[in-house]
């Protein structure tokens, strides 16, 4: 397998396979970014983002006519993509169809070449799509929750992970919000990280239903932060750590230290314009000890592999 057991320390190295098309397309128009933009910033951050979607079904958000014109998600491979594509094989109900992955910068900027802006990997590995190697709680805040306490929630969903011996890894969503990923080795079914999700969002909100709630619906969320659990399913998809996203502004999932956390503005803080430069003068990748941590959801048992 091609995943990488380490977040690289570099981020350099852009292909020369890729012939890229239309670079002057603008984008994201109101930012005066162009295709070409793009296409340097995932060359920049391609051993990262790697790190984060290499080997996983992939879901991508495409913007032919840049992000003021459709954008649509695919999640099944197109012919002519390019050679380092990949087609991989996913049950669906009654088939087996084949899903997008990629697993070098060449395929991550062929996709680009084909107008993806954002990337979407599942939380399991394309050769063990039965298991959950990651689980994503997405924080997702009425409009009307002042900042500090979205932030203040995340603190608190970490302490309650914490209390049950799993770390989690702190990311901006790039969009309103924050996610935390919990990584899982060995992996654990999808049925058991369901439910696990799913009981963690339904006890908090009902020991803090002034903050949290559990279930999606608009109405409940009023004033407080629905608790995403439902990113934890077979398929679901969450954002990858250093996609953009196609919002105004190009801004960036990025990850952070728990201790970044109180100086950060909101769930857009970086974008194309600032992520590049936050990257290099970090000390060190904030999630190291993601990659090759080994944990378990309480009470599971134990699976080899
Ligand atoms: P925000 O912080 O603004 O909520 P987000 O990325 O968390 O940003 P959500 O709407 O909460 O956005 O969605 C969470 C994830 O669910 C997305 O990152 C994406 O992977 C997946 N998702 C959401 N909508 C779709 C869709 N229409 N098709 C496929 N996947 C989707
Ligand atoms: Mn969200
Ligand atoms: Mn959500």
């Amino acid at each position: 397998r091609s995943k990488p057991t380490a977040a690289p320390a570099t981020t350099a190295g852009a292909p020369d396979a890729v012939r890229l098309t239309h670079p002057e397309r603008s984008v994201f128009p109101a930012d005066g970014i162009t295709k070409q933009h793009v296409a340097d910033y995932y060359a920049a951050v391609a051993p990262l983002l790697l790190a984060e979607i290499a080997g996983r079904p992939l879901s991508v958000l495409r913007c032919p006519d840049g992000i003021a014109s459709t954008c649509f998600f695919q999640k099944h491979a197109g012919k002519g993509w390019g050679d380092r594509v990949h087609a991989v094989k996913v049950r669906e109900k009654n088939a087996s169809k084949d899903y997008l992955a990629v697993d070098d910068a060449t395929g991550l900027l062929q996709l680009v070449q084909m107008n993806v802006i954002e990337f979407h990997p599942w939380g399991a590995q394309a050769d063990d799509q039965e298991h959950a190697d990651r689980i994503v709680f997405d924080l997702d805040p009425d409009a009307s929750v002042p900042w500090r306490e979205v932030k203040a929630a995340a603190r608190t969903v970490r302490d309650v992970l914490d209390g049950v011996g799993l770390r989690a890894f702190l990311r901006t969503s790039g969009g309103k919000g924050l996610h935390l990923v919990v990584p899982l080795a060995p992996p654990a079914a999808w049925a058991q990280a369901k439910r696990f999700a799913q009981d963690l969002a339904v006890t908090l909100a009902a020991e803090r239903p002034e903050t949290f709630v559990s279930v999606a619906g608009k109405s409940k969320r009023k004033g407080r932060i629905f608790i995403d659990w439902l990113r934890n399913s077979r398929g679901a998809t969450s954002v990858a750590s250093y996609s953009l996203r196609a919002r105004p502004g190009a801004p960036v999932a990025m990850p952070l230290e728990w201790n970044e956390l109180a100086r950060l503005r909101g769930g857009d803080a970086y974008t194309i314009a600032t992520a590049l430069q936050k990257i290099r003068r970090r000390k060190s990748d904030p999630w190291r000890a993601l990659y090759g941590l080994r944990q378990s959801l309480p009470g599971t048992p134990r699976r080899s592999r």
